[in-house]
């Protein structure tokens, strides 16, 4: 494995960690196309948010 895609694995698996921890993210934008978690702190893109909202409402676990 390459340097770089291992440290995007890592970094994306940090990530995963984190938003296992939160029950429910709790979105807040705070620049154009970021947004903050209020219960985590984890920062994360529209795309993530809009995934996110998505599968909150159809009730899937797409996040784990
Ligand atoms: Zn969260």
């Amino acid at each position: 494995m390459k340097d770089t895609s291992k440290k995007i694995f890592e970094e994306i698996k940090k990530e995963i960690e984190i938003l296992d921890k939160c029950k429910k993210h709790e979105f807040e934008m705070i620049s154009f196309g970021k947004y903050k978690c209020l219960n985590c702190d984890c920062t994360v893109n529209g795309n993530f948010v809009a995934a996110y909202r998505q599968g909150y409402e159809h009730g899937l676990n797409v996040i784990k």
